[in-house]
């Protein structure tokens, strides 16, 4: 009888904060303050398995409710200005205003369950379905040049999947990718979802990466990065997807709209300061073009440096012995790089310009940092022949300027790069500006392309027996 009474007392309780408009507290989320980072990777892979056991047993419209709270997460002004900003200030990478558009892209254009068709066959045998389905748990490696858009574009593609995921985030972007990783587990949670459908370990590093890839709970690898981890991943004797580098090309021909072209290869190459794996990393212009496009180039924000000791300096600033670009300058902006040199210049300045040979290591090797190097060739089939040979069989991105329908096509051809962008700054590739759903895993090595939620999946087979063909 007093149990009665109690019960009923809190109903009445409730109704009361109903009343005043207060959200009563039995419905509220259950508090779970680590949201999906663990101490250990174990501990991370284990509440992985457990949710996904329970994500699969989710209809296909709570999946995508869970999309949709990921979506929308990502989008409230307050969280896409926090991450975008985090992203810059950690990982000292990129551009706030970029970051911003990046991780809007990934919240909008990432496509969801619809991307999951079902493919039917029916005949005098019956029906026979072909669906998408899980792998399980995903262990997704990401990078630091887009931390914050890689975790979304993944979490979305890979839950709409009705797979969970497992981050190893790049140390440097430690902190940004937990308070992600809490803040779409907590809208997750609020939307009824699963405890846990994304998580990572609390402090990231290359020994934590290689326990997730040894762990035999972890069914697919997923590696958003350069050659080293690609090559890792899918040296682990598991399913794996490599989303590698790139050096992408551009072409300009004598039947390009110029001004366009020049517009379009700044804004491209400036892009997040020329830290997307799509951005524009070297020209090679047909001569009879190659003044007027330089100098449309300024008019957009192009500085050009002509004397080549002082290319010199800024490669020997720059790069490592090795070549490479040094740490220290990835993602910062042509005003910073240009000052460390000594010379100063006003925000109006997005890229450095300069001409060089074709074997130049600026055009050979991927810096992400916009300086743009420029190469002048004869002739249209040599730029391709050149364009070809820096982008050094990446397969990844590649730009054309020109009205030549036969030599875009011989391009596009001889590249083979997952993206070919036609008379438009690089970022048409992905949705842009551009037709098209977004990704920010190109797997251009083990040819998923253009990732999203089919990429995750295993291709299973229903048959049903001489029923259920009704033609
Ligand atoms: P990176 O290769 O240094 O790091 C990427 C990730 O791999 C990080 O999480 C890092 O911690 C991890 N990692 C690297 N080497 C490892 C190793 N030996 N063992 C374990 N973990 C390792 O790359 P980055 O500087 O963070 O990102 C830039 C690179 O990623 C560029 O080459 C760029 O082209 C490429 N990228 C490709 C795509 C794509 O979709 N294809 C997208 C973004 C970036």
């Amino acid at each position: 009888m007093d149990m009665d009474i109690k019960v009923i007392e809190q109903m009445i309780e409730q109704a009361l904060k109903e009343l005043k408009n207060e959200q009563p507290k039995a419905f509220a989320p259950a508090p779970v303050e680590h949201y999906g980072v663990f101490k250990t990777m174990d501990e991370a892979i284990s509440a992985s398995e457990k949710a996904q056991k329970e994500l699969l047993f989710s209809k296909i419209q709570q999946r995508q409710k869970y999309v949709d709270a990921i979506r929308a997460a990502v989008l409230k002004k307050e969280n896409l200005e926090l991450i975008s900003r985090l992203a810059v200030e950690e990982t000292e990478i990129g551009c706030y205003e970029h970051k911003l558009i990046k991780n809007r892209l990934a919240a909008e254009k990432t496509p969801g369950t619809e991307d999951l068709a079902t493919e039917a066959v029916t005949g005098d045998h019956g029906l026979t379905l072909v669906e998408y389905c899980p792998f399980g748990v995903i262990g997704a490696i990401t990078p630091t040049t887009n931390p914050t858009e890689t975790i979304i574009n993944n979490s979305i593609s890979m839950i709409a999947g009705g797979n969970t995921v497992v981050f190893s985030p790049h140390p440097r972007a430690k902190k940004v990718s937990q308070m992600l990783v809490k803040m779409l587990n907590k809208a997750l949670l609020e939307a009824g979802a699963p405890e846990n459908l994304i998580t990572m370990v609390e402090e990231p590093s290359i020994e934590n990466t290689n326990h997730m890839i040894e762990n035999p709970k972890v069914r697919l690898l997923v590696a958003t990065g350069g050659p080293s981890i690609v090559k890792k991943v899918l040296s682990s004797g598991k399913k794996a997807i490599g989303a590698g580098a790139g050096n992408p090309p551009v072409v300009v021909d004598s039947t390009a709209d110029i001004e366009k072209a020049a517009a379009d290869i700044i804004a491209g190459c400036s892009f997040d300061n020329n830290v997307p794996c799509i951005a524009e990393k070297e020209v090679f212009a047909v001569d009879s073009i190659c003044d007027y496009l330089i100098h449309c180039m300024k008019l957009n924000g192009a500085f050009e440096i002509t004397d080549q000791s002082l290319t010199q300096k800024l490669v020997a600033l720059v790069t490592t012995e090795k070549g490479g670009p040094k740490t220290s300058f990835v993602g910062k902006s042509a005003k910073y790089i240009l000052n460390q040199l000594g010379i100063s210049v006003d925000d109006s300045i997005r890229v450095i310009i300069t001409e060089v040979p074709k074997d130049h290591l600026l055009v050979q090797e991927e810096l992400m940092m916009p300086i743009l190097p420029i190469v002048r060739v004869d002739d249209v089939d040599t730029a391709i022949e050149y364009a070809h040979e820096a982008e050094h069989g990446n397969r990844h991105t590649a730009m054309m300027h020109s009205r030549d329908v036969e030599k875009l096509s011989k391009m596009a051809k001889i590249m083979e790069t997952t993206i070919f962008v036609k008379n438009a700054p690089s970022y048409a590739g992905i949705g842009v500006g551009g037709e098209g759903h977004t990704t920010f895993t190109i797997a251009g090595p083990t040819g998923e392309g253009l990732t999203s939620a089919r990429s995750f999946c295993r291709k299973r087979k229903c048959v049903m027996t001489d029923a259920f063909s009704i033609r």
